[in-house]
């Protein structure tokens, strides 16, 4: 591996890139009003075309296509990405993660306590 000062490659940027997103869907609110819902769709639309690995945007373009954002709560939010990056996970031979432990991942800590 390269030294971390060097450009991104293609892991490292998704790395950074997933714990970015995950980390939105986790402070995203409950209840989010019309405006934090429209404002987080304009985000995911415009993040697909200016996502500088170009084969990834366009397939997460297709992605977006097929499954309509969720944006009406936290939760259906971050069940949508978990769904998005299982796409790329099984596009990678990556193994699936369980969408419903998302927010022991993203957001609270694991059940067992290991991140108290
Ligand atoms: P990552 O996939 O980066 O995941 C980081 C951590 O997230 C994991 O360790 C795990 O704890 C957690 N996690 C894993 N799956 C989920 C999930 N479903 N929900 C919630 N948390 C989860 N790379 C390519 O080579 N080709 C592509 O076409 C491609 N498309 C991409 C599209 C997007 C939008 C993004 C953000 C990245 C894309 N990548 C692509 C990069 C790829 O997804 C990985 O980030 C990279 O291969 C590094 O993988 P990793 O094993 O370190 O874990």
């Amino acid at each position: 591996n390269p030294p971390s000062d060097c450009p991104p490659d293609v892991e490292v940027l998704g790395r950074g890139t997933w714990t970015l997103l995950h980390s939105i869907a986790a402070s995203y609110p409950e209840s989010p009003s019309t405006s934090q819902q429209s404002d987080l769709l304009s985000f995911v639309k415009l993040f697909s075309k200016l996502y500088p690995c170009w084969v990834c945007a366009e397939d997460f373009r297709t992605y977006i296509g097929r499954e309509v954002p969720r944006v009406e709560s936290r939760d259906d939010f971050g069940k949508w990405l978990c769904g998005a990056h299982n796409d790329v996970n099984r596009k990678l031979g990556k193994p699936e993660f369980d969408c419903s432990r998302w927010q022991e991942r993203w957001r609270t800590g694991w059940k067992d306590g290991r991140c108290d």
